[in-house]
């Protein structure tokens, strides 16, 4: 796949997200992977059958749309469910919304007939005069404190409740975490917190949405509307700031910082990394938002875990009366679907589809069927990819300026490779990242070591082990 096909890969989501809202987008979309954009079509897969009839059923349209609006020439996209052991594809097509419905009808051995009529306790989205869509029940009373939050909770609702005129306290107020840890829902809670008192204006922005409402504004010259809505609001968030890209984008965030903290209003910001790892921004604006509070929130606990997934169920049965969940799943959820806030909502949310599909009860054994791909015993803690490489030379006993050479011999290529599959396995960081931080490689140079040391592993039980045991000194 081309570097330009990730990017452009990345926007798709980026817009899909911005559309269905992080709580819809991270029960269906989290785990799409693109296989490949060829002419008019693009391959994605899933990991399950059920969620690609779930996306073909519901989401179909929305997702050609979503690809349309980056690249007009793609009008089919194929859906299909990879397995780790075969890649077991059966596409199907979406064709322009038109035609769409015809098309689920011939595939309908897959898309069950019935499907639409389930609603999910789906959002309902806040207007936000042009900022990205609020879900109201991510909000401080729905938010389960924990060791590992207190301190951005207690933050945040410091920011949220402040009056105006008193001094601002900690500007910008950063947080960070991995995926699913609840900085949107704090981001969020904020915003609406914030606007619910009536006396300050918030504004809640991802940095997609950021970027897109910039670059329509331009488009269609109301830059300087844009930026006074900006600039006219009291406390601005603004989410995901990873994925802020582009130089003229980071000029104006850039600007609007500087002049909302400056002008003594509040600024909260979330990211998955801390201020001084957002590589692609420019040094001033990384000092800038280092320069207020920074906050990690850290991993949720198991205890956390299964308050969040009680009050979740709680919630869910207000609008499903049948949907029960016994302990022993919730048992089950909470220590295997690990650490991350957003799988706990996406396997509730695939276990309340699958009740009310087939009207069946819930038991352990479908459950560890259908939330198989939320298992994931591995990122028990943020691992870098110094580390990795640290880690991976002394244990082959190369330096780690070997790793990063363009040196070939085999002795450097195997740890070469291992410590790339292991960068791409253990962080959250794309291929093309991933290139750079080994000595300037391009992006297939790393998905050609991922894939061969992934089927190394199959076949290699020593290799298997030793990358194992690798996992495990990076994880302690
Ligand atoms: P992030 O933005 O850090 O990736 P989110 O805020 O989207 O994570 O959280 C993922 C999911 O987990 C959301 O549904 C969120 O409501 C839930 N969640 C995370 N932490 C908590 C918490 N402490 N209390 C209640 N729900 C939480
Ligand atoms: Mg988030």
């Amino acid at each position: 796949m081309s570097e330009i096909s990730d990017e452009c890969w990345t926007r798709v989501k980026g817009r899909l997200r911005a559309e269905v809202g992080e709580a819809v987008y991270s029960s269906w979309f989290a785990r799409m992977e693109l296989e490949s954009v060829e002419a008019n079509t693009a391959r994605i897969s899933v990991p399950t059958l059920f969620l690609k009839s779930w996306i073909q059923s519901h989401y179909a349209e929305r997702l050609l749309t979503c690809w349309q609006s980056e690249r007009p020439a793609v009008t089919r996209i194929d859906l299909s469910v990879r397995s780790a052991a075969v890649r077991n594809a059966q596409p199907f097509a979406v064709n322009p919304p038109s035609t769409v419905a015809h098309l689920e009808k011939r595939d309908a051995n897959h898309a069950r007939p019935d499907i639409k009529s389930i609603s999910l306790p789906s959002p309902i989205l806040q207007d936000t005069r042009g900022g990205s869509p609020l879900d109201p029940r991510l909000t401080f009373e729905t938010f389960v404190v924990g060791r590992s939050n207190t301190l951005a909770h207690a933050a945040s609702k410091q920011v949220a409740t402040a009056r105006r005129g008193d001094p601002v306290m900690f500007n910008p107020l950063y947080i960070h975490s991995g995926v699913g840890l609840g900085k949107t829902h704090l981001l969020q809670a904020v915003a609406l917190k914030t606007n619910s008192l009536g006396e300050r204006k918030a504004l809640y922005l991802t940095a997609e949405r950021f970027m897109y409402g910039f670059a329509s504004a331009l488009r269609s010259q109301t830059a300087l509307a844009f930026k006074d809505a900006l600039r006219g609001i009291d406390v601005l968030v603004v989410d995901d700031l990873q994925f802020l890209q582009g130089k003229n984008s980071q000029a104006e965030f850039s600007h609007t910082l500087n002049s909302l903290i400056d002008g003594g209003r509040q600024v909260v910001v979330a990211a998955d990394r801390p201020p001084t790892e957002l590589e692609s921004l420019d040094e001033r604006i990384r000092s800038r938002l280092a320069g207020g509070l920074v906050v990690e929130i850290g991993l949720l606990g198991e205890e956390l875990r299964l308050e969040i997934l009680s009050a979740r169920v709680q919630a869910a049965r207000a609008h499903h009366p049948g949907f029960d969940v016994p302990p022993q799943v919730l048992g089950y959820i909470a220590r295997t679907v690990t650490h991350n806030g957003r799988d706990l909502e996406g396997a509730l949310n695939r276990l309340l589809a699958h009740s009310k599909l087939t009207g069946q009860p819930i038991t352990m054994e479908l459950a560890e069927r259908e939330l198989r791909d939320l298992v994931r015993p591995v990122e028990l803690k943020r691992v870098r990819i110094e580390e990795i490489q640290r880690i991976v030379a002394r244990h082959y006993n190369v330096s780690r300026s070997d790793l990063l050479s363009s040196r070939r011999t085999a002795n450097v290529v195997r740890p070469r490779q291992i410590a790339m599959y292991l960068a791409k396995t253990l962080t959250l960081r794309s291929l093309p990242e991933i290139g750079r931080r080994f000595g300037g490689r391009d992006h297939t140079t790393v998905l050609h070591a991922v894939r061969k040391i992934e089927s190394l592993i199959g076949v290699d039980n020593t290799l298997a082990a030793e990358i194992e045991s690798l996992k495990t000194q990076l994880q302690e």
